[in-house]
């Protein structure tokens, strides 16, 4: 248990620890931190992405990119971005879904943000062959200055967040510190700075969960649109309602887990607050579309004709696994409408 002990180690010469510093070292510990250990993908792995269900998640996302750049009026020399691309198959199916038409391959120069060293290796397998340009980076703000076609699936929901309870009128800070017994565990913690995001009509033992990294994130996005054009696809799930609620969860072999126990063997995540991106992205001059259900979106980029023509030339076996997959993309009461999508554009697009 090296990371825990690090962590441990950290607690005991700094004190209590904030949720988002445990997050970071809990999924990016350069060494020992999440993304670095595992590949956490599909049915070996700890969970499953839309990507990862359906080919047809990537091909209509790529429907979506070459209409937005339509829009743009077919500019030359365009990043198309994913930040967050875990094996790589979105993109893999994007560029696929996208190659007949050539005016569009010519013009996008394609750029991977992935901060981990181990998924960055796998997403180079798979896209062997599949763009003569594709490149890698670390970080958004790595990335050319130029018009942006941006797609980010499942990527703010592992951004680190704090988590804030409110009780007896006053908030206070949940945090993360070693018990009596040696192990780690949460407890709350007077503030002495409150973020001025909290708000006010909580009500008693409410949570607050603030995501700094997200709004960073979105306001470097909105820069570079502003600046140069383009549009930035966000999907995850998450709250497209004001909520006052602990959505903190660990997820390890398709199951919860405890936050506390195995650090870096098991996904850390929170729901994505797109009504406080929304807000932050209009605040500061962005245009915004959504928040739509991830259902709607399907829909409406005409996910149902897509599986059918699929099922044209399709076994029966196939035919079986290509419903099943459209059924857990756009079913209300599976990914449909847990799954939000939210999209940053310029007003000149
Ligand atoms: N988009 C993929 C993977 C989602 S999992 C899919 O839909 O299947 C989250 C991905 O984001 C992983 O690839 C993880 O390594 C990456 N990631 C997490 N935080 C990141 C950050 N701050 N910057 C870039 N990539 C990040």
């Amino acid at each position: 248990m090296p990371l825990e002990n690090h962590i441990k180690k950290m607690i005991r010469n700094n004190g209590s620890m904030s949720i988002s510093s445990f997050m970071k070292e809990a999924l990016y510990h350069p060494k020992w931190g999440y993304y670095q250990q595992k590949n956490p993908f599909g049915r070996t792995g700890d969970f499953i992405t839309a990507p990862e269900i359906s080919q047809i998640f990537g091909e209509l996302l790529g429907v979506w990119c070459v209409s937005v750049w339509r829009q743009m009026g077919c500019p030359q020399d365009v990043a198309l971005v994913e930040i967050g691309p875990g094996r790589g198959t979105l993109m893999k199916d994007l560029l696929r879904g996208t190659r007949h038409i050539p005016d569009f391959h010519d013009a996008i120069a394609v750029h991977m943000v992935e901060i981990s060293q181990k998924l960055k290796a796998v997403q180079q397998e798979n896209l062997s062959g599949a763009h003569e340009s594709i490149t890698w980076c670390d970080a958004f703000s790595d990335v050319p200055d130029k018009p942006i076609l941006l797609v980010a699936n499942e990527l703010f929901d592992a951004l680190p967040i704090n988590q804030y309870v409110k009780k007896g009128g006053k908030w206070q800070e949940r945090k993360v510190v070693v018990a009596g017994d040696g192990g780690l565990e949460f407890a709350l913690e007077n503030m002495v700075n409150m973020p001025e995001t909290l708000e006010k009509e909580a009500h008693d033992r409410d949570f607050f969960e603030i995501c700094p990294d997200s709004l960073e994130l979105v306001g470097q996005i909105l820069a570079v649109i502003k600046k140069n054009g383009g549009a930035a696809l966000i999907i995850d799930y998450g709250y497209d309602y004001y909520g006052y609620k602990d959505t903190l969860q660990a997820v390890k072999n398709h199951k919860y887990s405890d936050i506390l126990e195995g650090v870096g063997q098991s996904d850390i995540t929170a729901h994505v607050d797109f009504v406080g991106m929304k807000k932050f992205a209009l605040q500061n001059g962005g245009g915004v579309q959504g928040i739509f259900t991830q259902s709607d979106f399907l829909q409406g980029l005409g996910i149902e004709i897509r599986a059918a023509k699929l099922m044209q030339n399709a076994n029966n076996l196939q035919k079986g696994g290509i419903k099943l997959a459209v059924d857990r993309l756009i079913n209300p009461d599976k990914m449909g409408n847990l799954f939000k999508v939210m999209i940053l554009e310029s007003f000149k697009l």
